[in-house]
């Protein structure tokens, strides 16, 4: 009898052991996969953040391809549209010359028309040029505002002098910076006092009008008389014939105008910085004599961002920078007959 009793409980009590250990068993290594699994969900987080982080850095990197891209297709339309200027004024300058020359315009020395611009004549000054340097002519349009002392403080730093074609209207307030340009060895230059170009470019005299309201401003705050000036929109703007008849006049009163041939591209505002940089040091190497056309006016922060980058590349490439003055070699779209 006891023996029948042990076996049944014996088996019993082996059967209950082996499905506890088993179950003891089970539970251990449900608990190792749940660790494992759980391992394996941070890696996955982790990952997932970093593929998230590079898909922004990309999103963020082909936004300002986007820009850069819109930036380049608006230098190559102002290029264009300077190259088309050009073959128009190479077409059309025979027929000028003869309208202009029947036309007779000028306050010529020998005429006995009173001039009513007695004080507009340039005052010029010789620097002279060292041969077999290179030099970068630096200019700035649109000014004075509240980036030029920024601007000016960059060049300073790189021992470098530029060219200022300043606007009198809506720049008032920045005045005090005319002497800046002046004192920091820099050449001070004319653009016009208004920049309107349905203004100034109506006639001759509409022109000299405006262009001495700027003369008298920078000559009372200066106390000097620039002789260097550059048309709105360059030479090729306006009607050739009144433009012709202002190179002129302008000529004979002693004023030189300068165009440029590197354009930074900074006239638009989709213009990006690496737009600029890459615009001018791409240009510039294929270019002698470089007259680089920036704009210091309010708002042109992209052209103050690639200041310090331009000045090294060119400082870098061996390029001095100067200013301009009467005796620089002129570059000209339309040029003085
Ligand atoms: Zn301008």
């Amino acid at each position: 009898m006891k023996k029948r009793t042990f076996i049944p409980v014996f088996a019993c009590t082996a059967l209950f052991l082996c499905i506890c250990g088993f179950l003891g068993f089970q539970y251990q290594d449900l608990d190792g996969r749940y660790q494992s699994l759980e391992a394996k969900a941070a890696q996955l987080e982790k990952n997932n953040s970093g593929l998230n982080e590079k898909l922004e850095d990309s999103a963020a990197q082909l936004e300002e391809k986007e820009k850069y891209i819109e930036g380049q297709k608006d230098f190559i339309s102002e290029l264009s549209e300077q190259m088309q200027c050009l073959g128009e004024e190479g077409s059309g300058e025979g027929s000028e010359e003869d309208s202009s020359s029947s036309q007779g315009y000028g306050y010529s020395s020998s005429s006995s028309e009173e001039d009513p611009y007695p004080n507009l004549y340039a005052d010029k000054e010789e620097t002279p040029m060292q041969s077999g340097q290179k030099y970068v002519y630096l200019t700035f349009d649109d000014g004075p505002s509240d980036l030029t002392p920024k601007v000016l403080d960059l060049l300073d730093q790189y021992n470098a002098h530029a060219t200022f074609f300043v606007v009198g209207k809506n720049n008032e307030e920045y005045a005090e910076y005319l002497s800046d340009i002046v004192e920091r060895g820099h050449t001070l230059a004319l653009h016009s006092y208004s920049h309107d170009y349905s203004q100034i470019y109506r006639s001759r005299d509409a022109f000299l009008e405006d262009y001495e309201k700027v003369y008298d401003w920078v000559y009372q705050q200066t106390g000097y008389s620039p002789c260097l000036y550059r048309f709105p929109g360059g030479s090729n703007n306006g009607s050739s014939y009144v433009v012709n008849s202002i190179i002129e006049e302008m000529g004979r009163r002693g004023f030189t105008h300068f165009d440029w041939n590197v354009s930074s591209g900074d006239g638009s505002n989709l213009t990006t910085s690496q737009n600029i940089i890459d615009n001018i040091c791409t240009t510039i190497k294929y270019v002698e004599n470089p007259v680089v056309l920036m704009h210091d006016g309010s708002g042109k922060n992209a052209t103050l961002a690639a200041l310090p980058t331009v000045l090294q590349k060119l400082s870098d490439a061996g390029y001095e920078f100067r200013s301009l003055d009467q005796h620089s070699e002129p570059v000209q779209y339309r040029e003085e007959k």
